[in-house]
């Protein structure tokens, strides 16, 4: 899993919720990244990145 943007190469990455899918994005240029899967999630849940649930 990549934690660093694509674009601006922050590794100030945040988790949000839509439903069932969860996007990753960048904290610093709101760069959507990727979806991540339930896995994924477990991880960044340890390394303490933020998740905000969106409705
Ligand atoms: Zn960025």
């Amino acid at each position: 899993m990549n934690y660093k943007c694509d674009k601006c190469g922050s590794e100030k990455l945040f988790v949000e919720e839509q439903g069932n899918r969860r996007g990753l994005y960048c904290g610093e240029c709101g760069k959507w990244q990727k979806w991540i899967t339930k896995q994924e999630l477990q991880v960044c849940k340890f390394k303490g990145i933020k998740i905000i649930k969106s409705n």
